[in-house]
């Protein structure tokens, strides 16, 4: 296994993944459109259901990958792995099995392995994006 440990910087403009199970769409999109000015001003992606849905009700333009059950998930894995995704945004759904909960768990993995920003919920997703460092070049 090899793996350079070298510092990397988190840019002020960052690339920010946005993905909801079902159940929890509703309150991503919400999230959105309450943090809408912010998010505006960086790089979005999602998976395919997600971004659609964020694209037509906020006007904000999120790169659509694949839906996640259909290998979004692993499209984004892939992309933190190459160090192409600063943060992402993840509401998964607690309360139901996910025909592609492997792939859910490998997102998570890469996720911590990469050390980039991850939120599970609301209130994780408040507080980074309206924490001061969200504003700066952050050095990781
Ligand atoms: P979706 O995928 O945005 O295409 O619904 C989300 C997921 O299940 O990971």
């Amino acid at each position: 296994m090899k793996r350079a440990k070298k510092r990397k910087t988190i840019l002020k403009r960052k690339r920010i993944a946005l993905i909801a199970h079902d159940h929890r769409k509703k309150d991503l999109l919400q999230w959105v459109k309450q943090h809408r000015d912010i998010l505006a001003n960086h790089e979005l992606m999602g998976t395919g259901t997600t971004a659609a849905l964020i694209n037509e009700h906020t006007g904000l333009n999120v790169m659509e990958y694949m839906s996640g059950p259909l290998g979004g998930d692993q499209q984004i894995g892939a992309a933190i792995a190459e160090e192409k995704i600063d943060m992402m945004v993840f509401f998964w759904d607690p309360l139901s099995a996910q025909p592609h909960d492997p792939d859910v768990k490998a997102l998570l993995r890469v996720a911590v392995l990469y050390d980039i920003l991850t939120a599970n919920n609301e209130s994780t997703a408040d507080f980074i994006i309206t924490s001061p460092l969200f504003e700066e070049n952050y050095e990781r």
